[in-house]
């Protein structure tokens, strides 16, 4: 039995002979139904049509999406660890080649994702690499899919995965909405922020919605929520849910100066 996937947001749901009947994340008013109906994929086809897009970000930090882009264009972050890394965040398309490359940079020894967004191919993600966990928040647990034992519910506001990451329960866009620390190999410290934490077209802002698709914003209290969740960690850089949503540099100060702006315009 397979995965089916649904194309729209390229979560993966529980193993069936059949689709499910419509995909809850979609229906979700922080997503959407596509406007050509429902419609779902499998691994094993996404692996025939597409392959997986890796590439170098900064040093230490890899970017492994896809191409063709698939559903939402989600890519995720692979930090290279002595005795294995960590993958921020995940993609529907797993292949050999993309594991090999892992392998090759020391293997991978955790799992850990955002939020339901991004949720996609991530127990095929555990499985390639032995069955590693998956780290999630555990109000998220009503948005899996999947359920699965590799996933490991976290209930505190940060975890330590070790050498020198954590993640940081951050909530706004989702309950359980999550951002992961890293301090880089340069020691200024990044930010990965999914969609909790927005870097704009203009990449020297960030903001903060409750659906981007259908823009709904956030109150005042949980933008202030957020930047008051990661204050205590120096960051320089921030890199949000797609290759082109990066902040180079300064992004604390950034941040600060966004939340301002955004909580001023919604007064
Ligand atoms: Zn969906
Ligand atoms: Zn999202």
């Amino acid at each position: 039995m397979p995965s089916f996937i649904c194309t729209t947001c390229g979560v993966g749901f529980a193993l069936s002979d059949t689709p499910p009947a419509h995909c809850a994340i979609c229906a979700d008013e922080r997503q959407y139904v596509n406007a050509k109906g429902q419609s779902w994929t499998t691994l094993a086809e996404l692996q025939a049509t597409h392959t997986n897009d890796i590439r170098e970000l900064e040093p230490g930090l890899w970017g492994i999406g896809a191409t063709p882009q698939i559903a939402i264009g989600q890519r995720a972050l692979f930090m290279p660890q002595p005795g294995g890394g960590v993958l921020w965040d995940c993609t529907p398309l797993v292949t050999d080649a993309a594991v090999a490359h892992i392998k090759a940079h020391g293997g991978l020894r955790a799992i850990a994702i955002s939020h339901p967004h991004f949720y996609s191919s991530m127990v095929d993600w555990s499985e390639a690499f032995g069955g590693i966990p998956i780290h999630i928040h555990e109000a998220n647990l009503p948005h899996v899919m999947r359920p699965s034992d590799r996933i490991r519910y976290f209930t505190e506001d940060r975890i330590d995965l070790g050498q020198g990451i954590t993640v940081t329960r951050a909530g706004g866009h989702f309950t359980g909405s999550a951002v992961l620390h890293w301090p880089g190999l340069d020691g200024k410290g990044v930010l990965m922020t999914g969609d909790t934490i927005m870097v704009v077209p203009d990449t020297r802002w960030v903001s903060f919605m409750y659906s981007y698709p259908n823009l709904i914003p956030l109150p005042a209290r949980e933008v202030t929520r957020i930047v008051g969740a990661v204050d205590d960690l120096s960051y320089d850089r921030i890199y949000s849910a797609w290759w082109d949503r990066v902040m180079t540099s300064d992004a604390k100060a950034r941040v600060r100066a966004s939340a301002e702006r955004y909580i001023a315009a919604i007064a």
